[in-house]
């Protein structure tokens, strides 16, 4: 079962093993004249053909010709908000007519129209929803994805949501990290400090369906407290905490952060040099989302003195309905390229063992041998072409866990 001979690839590229941080990320390791053996959904050898041909015949892998393609560990997406209904098509419109967030909110738009959708989408509808986005996201080559709640703001919403990941989890091959963000957003007619205390209130139940906890720590929404107060409750409850932090004001989330020992910070636009050297001290993943940036036309994530600073960077889509509907992570490694100063090889371990390390996933977001097979075979020859080739997809075969899908 799920035995396969990746036969001949033009290179196999790869970041190395582990966390990664400082000068080694921009040099994966390139293998060339060499072919990789899967065996029961795990790598377990890479090398050249004539070495692995009997013990491939043995196991009765499947043959896939991979020449003239490179071959790259599967794409890991570590931040999005998947799960929502409602469009935001009339808002995206009347912003490209030249109306500014308050008009938009005020002609019913805005995060209160995918919230009230939400709570009404009916959950076959609302997984059916998901489902093809999820499918588009694997076509994208995403073999592993974080999916946030956060469009309920009630408890009864943001089960259905969670339930409905852990659903789509079984259902189909892309593995699904979920996080519980109740803290996304404060719904219309409830105080501040009211709607922390229900959220909670809602650790309790919550706590089964997810595996972390995040907050939006911004200016107007929560602040560095809050997000101290909810994510040692949440941990309490077995959550692990991650934090929205530094998208529009420094607040004093990365403090929060550090002191809670948090898998990841996300944002991160307006970092300042002296957050950076304290994050380099610690084993936090440093999340950027270049695609919001681009979307609503804001400043990019400070990449290259992330990096410089040794720090543990990764990047995601954050896939919203609101601040940025595009799945690509291939598009939004190229704009960590463009426009947050990342090298090729940066972006490919920010999307793979990096972002691994962002949702504490053990053995994937690398090719080596007992490390899961989740592998995306390129159109092109050479990885990096993959982002050079920007806003086409590269992706033409997907393996998730040894099976093409
Ligand atoms: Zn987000």
């Amino acid at each position: 079962m799920a035995s396969l001979l990746i036969r001949d690839p033009a290179q196999i590229v790869s970041p190395p093993p582990g966390v990664l941080r400082g000068p080694g990320l921009a040099t994966p390791v390139i293998r060339t004249g060499e072919s990789i053996l899967v065996e029961d959904g795990v790598i377990a050898a890479i090398a050249p053909l004539a070495d692995l041909a009997a013990a491939a015949d043995r196991i009765g892998a499947e043959i896939i010709d991979a020449s003239g393609r490179a071959v790259i560990p599967g794409l890991i997406d570590c931040h999005s908000h998947l799960v929502f209904a409602g469009s935001r098509i009339d808002d995206f419109a009347r912003r490209c007519a030249g109306a500014g967030y308050e008009e938009i909110a005020a002609a019913g738009g805005g995060i209160g129209l995918t919230v009230a959708a939400t709570r009404r989408a009916g959950r076959v509808e609302l997984k059916a929803i998901a489902r093809s986005h999820l499918h588009r996201a694997l076509r994208l080559g995403t073999t592993t994805l974080e999916v946030k709640s956060g469009y309920g703001l009630d408890l009864a919403t943001e089960m259905k949501i969670l339930e409905v990941i852990a659903e789509l989890n079984d259902e189909q091959p892309v593995d699904l990290v979920p996080t519980f963000l109740g803290a996304h957003a404060v719904p219309a007619g409830v105080a501040q400090a009211d709607y922390l205390r229900q959220v909670k209130a809602m650790l309790p139940e919550i706590a089964g369906l997810a595996r972390f906890c995040d907050i939006f720590c911004e200016a107007g929404y929560f602040t560095a407290a809050d997000a101290l107060d909810l994510l040692e409750s949440a941990r309490a409850h077995g959550l692990l905490p991650r934090l929205h932090a530094d998208q529009f004001h420094r607040i004093g989330c990365i403090e929060v952060a550090i002191a809670l020992g948090a898998a990841s910070v996300d944002h991160l636009e307006v970092l300042s040099a002296a957050e950076i050297a304290r994050l380099a001290a610690t084993d936090i993943a440093c999340v950027m989302l270049p695609g919001v940036s681009l979307f609503l036309d804001l400043p990019f994530a400070p990449g290259r003195a992330i990096i410089d600073g040794g720090c543990i960077p990764a990047v995601a889509s954050d896939f919203n309905p609101g601040s940025n509907p595009c799945l690509s992570l291939p598009l939004a490694m190229a704009l960590g390229c463009l426009r947050s100063g990342l090298q090729v090889g940066e972006a490919l371990a920010a999307a793979t063992a990096n972002a691994a390390h962002a949702l504490r996933l053990d053995r994937r977001g690398c090719i080596a041998p007992g490390w899961q097979a989740d592998l995306l075979l390129l159109d092109c020859a050479d990885y990096r072409e993959m982002l050079y080739w920007y806003g086409t997809n590269q992706a033409r075969t997907v393996i998730k866990n040894g099976r093409i899908v």
